[in-house]
């Protein structure tokens, strides 16, 4: 069967490959401590359950609005003013299947052809493969442990050519749980303001799972505001990652052109997701506060573990629930006829030998790391950090 040049073009998510991975070896009965987690390992908050079952059974069972329900679009609109105190109006907001389908909609509604995209590394898989199938041109920008992961407007200055149409980032960051400050964010706003033809996605899914304190978006800047995509979702806050449900903050131009796209795909998204979202966004935030809580303390934890481990060399995350590891001092190292020679072959290693599944840093833009997720239990955190440390013992 003669298959689509379309798919030639992207790549599979590393990150669902390890997982699939890690199934297939549960399901052979081997007992696998999963930290390649990209997910909340906590349950969806009661009262959004409850608004769910609620929504069922007052039969919100119709096509949506294709940019999602008003009342949903106010909602998110008052959110954005309550945490981030930027001012949007509903024509402004289009709800979508997950952040996913948001930054794909984003990102083909700007996109033409050849149009350079720059990419900060490292950066979550889906950017550089969304980008590649609008038949944009992935410019990376290599930022490095020493900056704490986060682009210096001279790098950023420095990638930026004639051609040049997007910036697409994340903070927190997935992978390296990297927070951009206000002062660096306006540092950044202020070479866009240089540009004005480059719009900026501003990818805010972990913006919750921050431990450093208020939340920062580059929307805040008036002067480049009509060019911030903002995305955002339910997945990560509110632990609702199966619900499918994202949406974008961006001006009614962009959203409109967001519209047309998902009209052809999807239509709009999840009629009982979208209900239970409004509740989500209006009730108050403690089951979040207490998602994070814990997700600072086995932060604190993992840090704490990996004093352990000598040759690996990291950042402390200030956001998101992974930690991004140099593991580059074992390559070179082997156990019997296993010879460890990049970072993918140490998660095929660590979940092979230690039966512990991490994923590996080339799947975000570095291949001299791999990405430990503690969206875990601590139980598991601990488990699975003996097993590695026993695993990499073996190799010399
Ligand atoms: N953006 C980042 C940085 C992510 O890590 C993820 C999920 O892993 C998403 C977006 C997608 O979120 P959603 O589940 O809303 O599609």
């Amino acid at each position: 069967m003669q298959l689509s040049s379309t798919l030639q073009r992207f790549n599979e998510p590393e990150t669902l490959k390890m997982a699939k991975l890690g199934r297939e070896l549960r399901a052979k009965g081997i007992d696998i401590v999963d930290l390649s987690l990209g997910e909340p390992d906590f349950d969806t908050p009661e009262h959004i359950k409850d608004a769910a079952k609620k929504a069922i059974d007052e039969n919100w069972s119709h096509y949506t609005p294709v940019a999602g329900y008003l009342d949903l679009r106010e909602a998110i609109c008052n959110k954005l003013k309550r945490d981030n105190n930027l001012a949007y109006t509903p024509d402004q907001i289009i709800v979508s299947t997950g952040a996913k389908q948001s930054l794909a909609n984003a990102v083909l509604s700007v996109i033409d052809p050849e149009d350079e995209v720059i990419i900060p590394t490292p950066y979550w898989v889906t950017y550089s493969e969304i980008v590649k199938l609008a038949q944009g041109k992935v410019v990376f920008v290599n930022t490095t442990l020493q900056n704490g992961y986060k682009i210096t407007p001279e790098e950023l200055e420095n990638a930026i050519t004639y051609n040049t149409k997007l910036f697409i980032f994340s903070s927190p960051c997935n992978p390296t749980g990297a927070v951009y400050s206000k002062e660096e964010l306006e540092k950044l706003a202020m070479v866009f303001k240089k540009f004005p033809r480059i719009i900026i996605i501003s990818d805010e899914i972990y913006e919750y799972i921050n431990f450093v304190g208020q939340h920062e978006s580059i929307a805040q800047f008036d002067f480049i505001k009509d060019r911030v995509i903002l995305i955002n979702g339910l997945s990560k806050g509110f632990a609702m990652t199966g619900w499918r449900l994202g949406y974008i903050a961006a001006p009614a131009e962009i959203v409109k052109a967001a519209e047309k796209i998902q009209g052809q795909f999807t239509s709009g998204t999840n009629s009982i997701a979208q209900r239970s979202a409004i509740v989500a966004l209006n009730a108050d935030l403690t089951p979040t506060h207490e998602m994070v809580t814990e997700f600072k303390r086995r932060k604190l934890r993992v840090a704490e573990l990996l004093k352990e481990f000598p040759l690996m060399q990291c950042n402390v995350p200030d956001g998101a629930f992974y930690i991004f590891p140099s593991v580059k001092k074992y390559f070179g190292l082997k156990n019997g006829e296993v010879v460890i020679s990049n970072a993918d072959e140490l998660c095929m290693y660590l979940l092979n030998e230690a039966h512990v599944s991490t994923v590996t840093g080339s799947a975000f833009g570095n291949p001299d790391c791999i990405r430990i997720s503690f969206a875990n239990s601590m139980e598991k955190i601990e488990e699975g950090f003996r097993r590695i440390k026993a695993g990499l013992e073996k190799l010399t």
